[in-house]
């Protein structure tokens, strides 16, 4: 049976069990290194990434997280786990790293304090009809290397164009929180990434 972790140091880790077990999957929590050798995959959630930094690196999981993520086990970063993917970050704290491996530039807290949290309907490469996405204090994408394919962009508003969804090979991240709500079909995407590698 396919195992997924979900990165549990902090951040909103419940709703994306639910979703892996829905999806027929073994689904569990990670927070010590040998939790993280039994992953297949991994999602790193949403929450606050200068704290999921700083208690990775407490917790002794910062090194063997890069090594997993540069073997190519497949994971998936959503808004703070799409910033701790990033191998660059604009408006991070300071001294704030990433595990990274994922060749792009998010930009922290980036759609600003006017619109903190919105929810947009949007297409998404792999799925089919809209999804809809909910942001809350989201990073977006601002710079994307040659292997990094773009899922997803705000379709309209203010911040029309923005990238928020990526992938490149068994890396993807959203800005957007895919878990909220009971559309699993952004998780199925992952799955499938998973079952695949
Ligand atoms: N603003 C948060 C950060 O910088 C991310 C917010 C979220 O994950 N919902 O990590």
């Amino acid at each position: 049976m396919t195992s997924i972790g979900v990165f549990a140091l902090q951040g909103d880790v419940r709703e994306h069990l639910q979703a892996l077990e829905r999806l027929g999957v073994e689904a569990f929590t990670v927070r010590r290194p040998a939790e993280l050798e039994r992953c297949d995959g991994l999602i790193v959630p949403g929450g606050e990434s200068t704290t999921m930094y700083k208690l990775a690196r407490t917790f002794d999981l910062l090194e063997p997280l890069r090594r997993r993520v540069k073997d190519g086990m497949p994971t998936f970063g959503t808004c703070a786990g799409m910033i701790m993917l990033a191998d660059r970050i604009r408006d991070g704290a300071p001294g704030q790293e990433t595990v990274g491996g994922l060749d792009v530039t998010v930009r922290r807290n980036a759609f600003g304090r006017q619109v903190d949290s919105f929810e947009v309907d949007l297409e998404m490469a792999g799925v089919d009809r809209t999804v809809h996405a909910v942001f809350i204090r989201a990073p977006w994408v601002e710079e994307v290397g040659p292997g990094v394919e773009v899922l997803a962009e705000v379709p309209s508003g203010e911040a029309a164009g923005r990238i928020v969804a990526v992938r490149q090979g068994p890396l993807m991240a959203t800005s957007f929180h895919p878990e909220v709500g009971d559309d699993d079909r952004v998780h199925g995407l992952f799955v499938d990434l998973v079952k695949q590698s």
